[in-house]
């Protein structure tokens, strides 16, 4: 899984980026993507517990896997 920064980030690299976060956020997208509409988030069903939420988003590294 490649480690990304908000550096190589599209939003960041064109001025679109309003969080001050110290890690990349789930909206990461690679600024050498280019803009091209994102693709829908997918629901990842988790099979453990049921007291946690059974889904979750994509981190920011498996964001940065699915544009490689
Ligand atoms: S990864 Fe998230 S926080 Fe970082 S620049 Fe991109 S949109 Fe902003």
């Amino acid at each position: 899984m490649p480690k990304v920064s908000c550096e190589e980030c599209y939003f960041r690299v064109n001025l679109l980026c309003a969080l001050d976060l110290g890690e990349p956020c789930t909206t990461f997208r690679p600024a050498h993507a280019e803009l091209q509409p994102p693709q829908q988030l997918r629901f990842v069903f988790r099979q453990e517990r049921r007291t946690r939420a059974a889904w979750s988003f994509p981190t920011a590294q498996e964001q940065a896997a699915l544009h490689a």
